[in-house]
């Protein structure tokens, strides 16, 4: 889907391949370069310009040309990063005068504080398009051989993240804590205490169970497989990026052989 700034509209046909200004939204996956869209391998390969996240594995930024410019705007959560009003200023920029791909890891629509990006791009008159990526639950359960929803389970599917801007995120917890409920949570190591004892306090049995997946998709995917109650203890000793599956276990067993197979 293309989309071209409101205030100055520019001709339409296709401008991936042109080699026009142009910044390019891509969703990089979770970190295996197998789980990237052909588009998304496209416009990597051709881009003059990729502003990546910390959290875009190095083969993926090896698909890059060798003279392109590479820019980390990686953000840690909570130790030193790039303010989102530097980034939007390094797109425009830089998206005024060459082909962009913004990387972000997952699917950029998935709390990757696109809607701020494209608003700055829109204010500017800079052209842009969103290609979708993997997110990192699809790929989780995939690793746990799993769905995120099922008849009679799950009716929903809630992704929620576990702190925001004002710090630890609040959410429908009565909603989260019925049997049966499923969420995939992001963000969510450090409050990983905050959710169970807001989860408890909603009526969540403490041995819901809880799957965590550290470094999905890559050659050190770990599952935990843990419950409400041992959340915080399971995460100890998880240092990668980690997407946690609320009402989610393990077929014990099963994934591993699956894994094995593959
Ligand atoms: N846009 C991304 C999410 C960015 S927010 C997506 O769609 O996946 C960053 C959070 O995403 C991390 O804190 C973690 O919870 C999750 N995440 C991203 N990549 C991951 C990976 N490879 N393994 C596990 N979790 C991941």
């Amino acid at each position: 889907m293309r989309h071209f700034p409101i205030s100055a509209p520019s001709t339409t046909g296709d401008k991936r391949d042109s080699g026009c200004p142009h910044v390019h939204f891509v969703g990089a996956g979770p970190g295996d370069p197998e789980l990237l869209t052909l588009r998304a391998l496209g416009l990597i390969g051709a881009a003059d310009v990729v502003i990546h996240d910390r959290l875009v594995t190095q083969e993926i930024l090896d698909l890059t040309r060798p003279d392109a410019l590479l820019i980390d705007v990686g953000k840690t959560g909570f130790g030193p990063s790039w303010d989102q009003g530097d980034i939007n200023d390094l797109l425009v920029r830089h998206g005024a005068e060459a082909r962009v791909v913004r990387l972000k890891t997952g699917d950029p629509a998935v709390f990757g504080r696109l809607d701020e990006e494209v608003a700055a791009l829109d204010g500017a008159g800079v052209a842009y398009d969103v290609t979708p990526g993997i997110t990192a639950a699809s790929a989780a359960v995939a690793g746990l051989g799993l769905s995120l929803t099922q008849r009679g389970r799950n009716a929903g599917l809630r992704i929620v993240t576990g702190h925001d801007a004002k710090g630890f995120a609040e959410q429908d917890w009565r909603d989260l804590a019925r049997p049966g409920a499923v969420a995939a949570i992001y963000m969510g190591k450090r409050a990983a205490r905050f959710l169970t004892g807001r989860l408890m306090m909603h009526g969540a049995a403490a041995d819901t169970p809880v799957s965590v997946v550290e470094n999905v998709s890559r050659a050190d995917e770990r599952i935990i497989s843990s419950d409400l109650i041992g959340l915080a203890d399971a995460l100890a000793d998880v240092n990668g990026p980690a997407v946690l599956l609320l009402g989610i276990a393990p077929r014990t067993g099963i994934s591993a052989a699956l894994r094995e197979a593959l």
